[in-house]
């Protein structure tokens, strides 16, 4: 079983210039999404987690998984007034301009042992803001990780304080 078949690659979406990694197929597969996971949670190496964080909105899938799979709280980050109740915000940067994104002030408790999960790696700038937004409720970063790294665009430099791991790296 090779997760790497199941990533299918969409030249120039959602503009010119991008190579989107569409991970549709490997959600539609039952043995490469069970496959992915076993990966996810074995580079954990038995760590206690409390609580997985997952990115809007392709950092959910999996998140959730991991955190079923872990037996830990799940605590959506997602865009700007997506979160119902009071939340904190951490902005981040965007080829033009900068965006934010928020997380519910009592999703985390001091101490909490977090794993932040997304889809991809590619600059860095949207798990950085993840981790902001932990350490800002007092949690601790136990590992960020992701299905997969763009790793010619440098991400792992801008959170290079929290260890690390991506099930693919093209
Ligand atoms: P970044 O903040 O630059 O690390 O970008 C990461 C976020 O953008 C993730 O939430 C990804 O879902 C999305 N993303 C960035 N580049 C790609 C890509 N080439 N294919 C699919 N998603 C991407």
């Amino acid at each position: 079983m090779k997760i790497e078949n199941y990533i299918r690659d969409i030249q120039g979406f959602p503009k010119e210039g991008i190579l989107f990694k569409d991970i549709t197929p490997l959600l539609n597969n039952v043995e490469a999404r069970q496959e992915c996971l076993s990966i996810l949670v074995n580079s954990l190496k038995g760590q206690k987690i409390d609580k997985v964080v997952g990115a809007e909105s392709r950092g959910f899938f999996f998140g959730m998984l991991l955190a079923q799979e872990l037996k830990a709280g799940f605590i959506p980050v997602r865009k700007p007034k997506k979160l119902p109740y009071e939340t904190i915000s951490a902005s981040y940067e965007l080829e033009y301009g900068t965006d934010r994104l928020e997380m519910h002030t009592d999703a985390i408790q001091k101490g909490d042992r977090i794993l932040i999960h997304d889809d991809v790696l590619a600059t860095g700038g949207t798990a950085k803001a993840v981790c902001e937004l932990v350490e800002k409720l007092g949690g601790e970063i136990v590992q960020c990780n992701f299905l997969m790294e763009l790793s010619f665009l440098n991400g792992r430099e801008k959170i290079k304080e929290f260890p690390v791991f991506a099930a693919l790296t093209y």
